[in-house]
């Protein structure tokens, strides 16, 4: 497995709308690894192929609350219906059939680094999507897990969370990414995705 690089706003790769799998074949569960790991490198909860510049309809997620080596999970901090799907969590092609409520969360990105905002979002949704073999499924999730899902699946679209925010504090932030970059990394581990 390999860590792969993650694109940065205004790379106009994360602008672009991704296009279906069509073929479930070894290279597609490689690129599922890289991205698991890249995931887990880089101390995110969830990573689209586009951020690693593939732009295709592909997506990892993993939002179990890790304890400080990074491998235990604490599930007893997690939604009802957010503990009973199996992670990490690939989906391959998804799409978000049906979302009730709303929720917010301060989200964060791994492709704008060190900004958080608060965005609204489903609180409950259900998901259509194939797993590595090909096959069709469905799951109704909520909690982090389904406001991850619905951030993964906007950058499927060439969406960013900073585009959901107020006009003005999006225009503030985009601004100064592109004057003066992204700050230097914090020590602090925060929720990213
Ligand atoms: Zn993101």
């Amino acid at each position: 497995m390999s860590v792969l690089e993650i694109l940065t706003y205004p790379n106009p790769r994360l602008r672009e709308v991704s296009a279906p799998i069509e073929i479930f074949d070894e290279k597609l569960k490689k690129l599922t690894e890289d991205m698991i790991e890249t995931m887990y490198a880089a101390h995110g909860i969830g990573l689209a192929a586009p951020q690693v510049g593939v732009l295709q309809r592909v997506v990892v997620i993993d939002t179990r609350p890790k304890n400080e080596d990074g491998r235990r999970y604490d599930n007893d901090e997690m939604a009802e219906l957010e503990k009973a799907i199996p992670q990490p969590l690939v989906l391959i092609n998804p799409k978000i059939v049906k979302g009730v409520g709303s929720t917010t969360f301060d989200e964060g990105c791994l492709s704008v680094p060190s900004f958080y905002e608060t965005v609204e979002r489903k609180e409950v949704i259900e998901v259509e999507t194939y797993d590595l073999k090909g096959n069709k499924y469905s799951f109704k999730t909520d909690g982090l897990l389904a406001i991850c899902i619905q951030h993964e699946l906007d950058h499927l679209e060439g969406k960013l969370f900073i585009d959901r925010i107020s006009f003005l504090k999006s225009k503030k932030i985009k601004g100064q990414i592109q004057k003066h970059g992204y700050p230097e990394k914090k020590e602090k581990s925060e929720v990213k995705k």
